[in-house]
C-alpha cells in the first residue's frame, strides 16, 4: 500500500479525491461536519510538507448541473473545519480550471465543482479521466465511501499518476481496519448482523462464515430463521422467501464449525409504533398480533456473554428498531457490551448504514475501536469483494 507518509508533497499540486457527500438543509447549509472532519488529517499533512490541495467530490446524484447540489454551499464549512481560507473553483475541467489549480501557492486549498455535474464521472469516461488528472501533479484517495464506484475520480484517473499517487490517510485507516476483522483478526471473531432484511445480508453472511468463529444475528432478520426453524413469527418483519436460504446458511455454518446465535426471547409490540403496547415473547412463539421490535432481556444477557469472550467484533445493523426509543434497548445493549469488550482489549469495527446511526445516536462513538465513514463500500468489502478505488491504487 503506497502510504501519505511514504511521499514527499513539496510543492505537488496533490488532487485529493475526497468524500464531501455531506447532507444539506433547505438552506444547503451543511448539518453534519462527519465527512470533511475524516479528509481534515489527509490535508493538513499534505500542507504541512508545502503542497497545494485540489479537493475533489461528488455531492448527491445531480442531472447535469444541479443549483442545489452545488459544492460552493460546502465551500465555508470546509473552510471552517480545517481553519484556513479555501477557494472554490466553479468548472471541474478545461482551461479556467487548470488555470485555477496551477495559480494556488503551496498550502493553499481548492474547492473543485461537484464531479458528477459530468456524467463521465459515473460512467468512468477516460478522456474525462485524463482531463481530471491535469488538473495536478499527484493524486491521492481518500474517500473510502466511493471506493466501491469504478468512476472516473475515484479509479480510472489513477492510471494517469503512475508512481504518484496514493492512500489517504482515512482509506488507509478504512482498508487496515476491515482487514484486521477480515484477514488478520485475533480469534474468537464475532460479528453481529442485524438490521431489517436477510436477503440484503445473505452474501456477507456467506463470506463471513469463512473468517469467523460466532454469528450474533439480530434485528428484523431473526424472523426468516426462526419461521424456517418452525417458530411462530406472529407479525414480525419475515421474508418467507428466504427461509430456505436461511436454512442452507445454518447448515453451512455448522459444517464451517461459526456459532450462531439467535436471540431467545424478543420484545414485541402490538403495533408498529414508539407508543405500542410491549411484551416479551419466547422467540419462537410471537402471537398473531404482535412484532417483534427488540431484542429480550435473556437475550441481552446471552449476547454479552458471547461479546466479551471475543477477541475481534464486527458490528453491522441495529438489533431491533432503534429510532423508537421504547424498542432500542437491545441495540444499546449490545453497544455496550461492545465498549466493554473494546476496553479489555478486543478490536471493534462498527460499519455499513444504521449501525453507524445507532452508534452516534447512544453516544457509542468513542467506545469502539473504529467506525467506517462508509456504507456501501464497507458491505462490499465485507461481502469480500475488492473495491475498484482500492485495486487501480495499488497498481
Ligand atoms: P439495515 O439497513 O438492513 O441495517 O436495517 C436497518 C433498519 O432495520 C433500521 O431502520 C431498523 O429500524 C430496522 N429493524 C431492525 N430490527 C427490526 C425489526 N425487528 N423489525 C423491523 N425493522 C427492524
Amino acid at each position: 500500500m503506497r502510504t501519505l507518509q511514504q511521499q514527499n508533497f513539496k510543492n505537488q499540486r496533490v488532487i485529493i479525491r475526497v468524500d464531501f457527500n455531506v447532507p444539506l438543509n433547505d438552506s444547503q447549509e451543511v448539518t453534519d461536519l462527519t465527512r470533511i472532519q475524516a479528509a481534515k488529517p489527509t490535508i493538513q499533512h499534505i500542507i504541512s510538507q508545502g503542497g497545494s490541495c485540489i479537493l475533489l467530490s461528488h455531492l448527491g446524484r445531480p442531472k447535469g448541473n444541479d443549483p442545489k447540489l452545488s459544492l460552493s454551499h460546502i465551500r465555508k464549512s470546509v473552510s471552517s473545519v480545517l481553519g484556513l481560507p479555501v477557494d472554490f473553483c466553479s468548472t471541474t475541467i478545461g482551461d479556467e480550471a487548470e488555470a485555477a489549480t496551477k495559480s494556488i501557492l503551496p498550502g493553499g486549498v481548492l474547492l473543485m465543482e461537484n464531479v458528477r455535474y459530468h456524467e463521465e464521472e459515473v460512467s468512468g469516461d477516460i478522456t474525462f479521466s485524463k482531463n481530471l488528472s491535469k488538473l495536478g501533479t499527484f493524486y491521492v484517495n481518500d474517500a473510502f465511501g466511493t471506493a466501491h464506484r469504478a468512476h472516473a475520480s475515484t479509479t480510472i484517473i489513477t492510471q494517469f499518476f503512475k508512481e504518484r499517487k496514493c492512500f489517504g490517510s482515512l482509506l488507509e485507516k478504512e482498508v487496515l481496519a476491515i482487514e484486521k476483522v477480515m484477514d488478520k483478526g485475533e480469534s474468537p471473531i464475532l460479528a453481529i448482523l442485524g438490521g431489517a432484511k436477510v436477503s440484503s445480508k445473505i452474501t456477507i453472511i456467506e463470506s463471513l462464515l469463512d473468517k469467523i468463529d460466532h454469528l450474533i444475528i439480530g434485528g428484523g432478520m431473526v424472523y426468516t430463521f426462526t419461521k424456517a426453524l418452525g417458530g411462530k413469527v406472529g407479525n414480525s418483519i419475515c421474508e418467507p422467501d428466504y427461509c430456505e436460504h436461511a436454512l442452507e446458511l445454518l447448515e453451512k455454518a455448522k459444517t464451517k464449525g461459526v456459532k450462531i446465535h439467535l436471540p431467545v426471547d424478543v420484545l414485541a409490540g402490538d403495533d408498529f409504533s414508539n407508543n405500542a403496547s410491549q411484551k416479551t415473547f419466547d422467540v419462537m412463539e410471537i402471537p398473531e398480533g404482535w412484532e417483534a421490535m427488540d431484542a429480550g432481556p435473556k437475550s441481552q444477557t446471552l449476547f454479552n456473554d458471547i461479546i466479551l469472550g471475543c477477541k475481534t467484533i464486527l458490528w453491522n445493523g441495529p438489533m431491533g428498531v432503534f429510532e423508537f426509543p421504547n424498542f432500542a434497548k437491545g441495540t444499546i445493549a449490545a453497544g455496550n457490551s461492545i465498549a466493554a469488550a473494546t476496553k479489555e482489549g478486543a478490536f471493534s469495527l462498527v460499519g455499513g448504514g444504521d449501525s453507524v446511526a445507532a452508534v452516534k445516536l447512544f453516544g457509542f462513538e468513542n467506545k469502539m475501536s473504529y467506525i467506517s465513514t462508509g456504507g456501501g463500500a464497507m458491505l462490499e468489502s465485507l461481502e469480500g469483494k475488492t473495491l475498484p478505488g482500492i485495486a487501480a491504487l495499488k497498481k
